[in-house]
């Protein structure tokens, strides 16, 4: 009998937590919960698991870790059930898991490097994600995440190579490079080597990789090396998400991002006409504060003409202690109203974007029940269930907004 997981939040805490899963394996009666502090939902939502399985599960032993944990043990330490807290660090130390180990929860900001933590396994995932990164070194205005994660630290190469290799040797055909901010990989590494270097590297070293895919990328740090592999490399998925968070300079500005949007719409540009079918992906925050109906259209014009198929949109969410809970707010109901007219938007260049797909064929990294995965990352539903995380020829027979239809080719 295992530890029970739960996790929310990101790539970087579902990695996080396939470490625990193993450090946990003796831990009977145990539900961990790995948290998100990104917005008060991701909270709320943990919150919610953790009163709702001790009322359920008497006697349950709960351990909660992640970022909301990191930032206040103590709140997290006081739900119902919780018989201990672990910071970001610790989760990641088996000591820290024998059956009667006490909270432990260190001061993030010291950290300074990534220890490795192999994994072979991502339950019930087709893909696996590689952990390249970790922290930030900026400070956006919106944002919990570097009081969460610590600075930004790499992990060493050598490190991502052995990682890859143990996950293709497990049957992994396609692997996610994950981490905080990955675009600053290697800042703090000798040598100062680029992310673009990195994937190189891990493709030169680990052939029988097939697909590598890049998670949420800055706009304002897309290294030379990257660019030039994205011209050239197959195995390199044509898909950029990129963390845009707006389409208004103005509102960049306020939020102390390192890109305006020329500078979005160069990158976007350059990744079309060096891979003209690539899928672009944004971040974006509505209703910031101080964010006008002039400055919303701003970013609902930018959307529109940048024709963004994958938009992640996230009203905005007041975080404790960040510059931006300080400036007058957009009311509540009108951050969902401008969320949701930016995913309409979405779902029409999404909606054109797969439509652009029918009739060709693709290649798809199957998923259960008759689903799966192209590169350019679109969602598929198969004609004929297959097994699970194999790559598979598609021919293009449908498509609507939610996706594309296809059969075996
Ligand atoms: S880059 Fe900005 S939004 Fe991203 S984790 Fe760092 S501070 Fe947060």
């Amino acid at each position: 009998m295992s530890a029970e997981l739960l996790t929310f939040g990101c790539r970087l805490n579902t990695y996080e937590s396939e470490v625990m899963r193993g450090h946990a394996a003796g831990l009977a009666d145990t539900l961990i919960v790995n948290t998100c502090a990104v917005t008060a939902e991701a909270e709320r939502q943990a919150r919610q698991a953790i009163r709702r399985a001790a009322r359920e599960r008497p006697g349950l032993s709960i351990v909660v870790t992640g970022c909301a944990a990191q930032r206040d043990p103590a709140a997290w330490r006081a739900l119902p059930g919780v018989t201990r807290v672990l910071g970001n660090a610790e989760k990641l130390l088996a000591a820290h898991w024998a059956k009667d180990a006490p909270d432990a929860v260190s001061d993030i900001m010291t950290q300074r490097a990534v220890p490795a933590h192999p994994v072979t396994e991502f339950a019930g995932r087709a893909r696996a994600y590689v952990q390249v990164q970790q922290g930030c070194d900026h400070r956006c205005t919106f944002c919990v995440i570097p009081f969460g994660r610590g600075p930004s630290r790499s992990v060493p190469a050598g490190a991502v190579v052995t990682q890859a290799r143990a996950l293709v040797a497990s049957g992994y055909q396609e692997l996610v490079l994950t981490g905080v901010d990955i675009t600053s990989y290697g800042t703090d590494l000798p040598g100062r080597p680029s992310l673009g270097s990195l994937a190189r590297r891990l493709l030169a070293l680990v052939p029988e990789l097939a697909r590598l895919r890049l998670s949420s990328l800055d706009p304002a740090a897309i290294d030379e090396d990257l660019w030039r592999l994205l011209a050239g490399e197959p195995r390199l998925m044509p898909h950029l998400h990129l963390s845009l968070q707006a389409g208004s300079d103005l509102i960049l500005k306020r939020m102390k991002r390192r890109h305006l949007t020329a500078d979005a719409r160069a990158v976007i540009a350059r990744a079309r006409a060096l891979r003209p079918d690539i899928a672009i992906g944004a971040d974006l925050i509505a209703g910031f504060p101080t964010e006008t109906d002039a400055l919303f259209a701003e970013t609902l014009d930018f959307v529109r003409e940048s024709a963004i198929p994958y938009l992640h949109v996230f009203p905005y969410s007041e975080r404790p202690g960040t510059p931006a809970a300080r400036m007058p707010a957009v009311p509540v109901a009108e951050r969902r109203a401008r969320a949701g007219r930016l995913r309409a938007a979405g779902a029409e260049a999404a909606a054109a974007f797969f439509a652009a797909q029918l009739g060709r064929t693709v290649t798809v990294l199957t998923e259960r029940d008759g689903t799966g995965h192209s590169e350019h990352f679109a969602p598929v539903r198969l004609a004929a269930p297959h097994a699970p995380g194999r790559l598979l020829a598609a021919r293009v027979t449908g498509t609507d907004a939610r996706g594309l239809s296809a059969e075996a080719a």
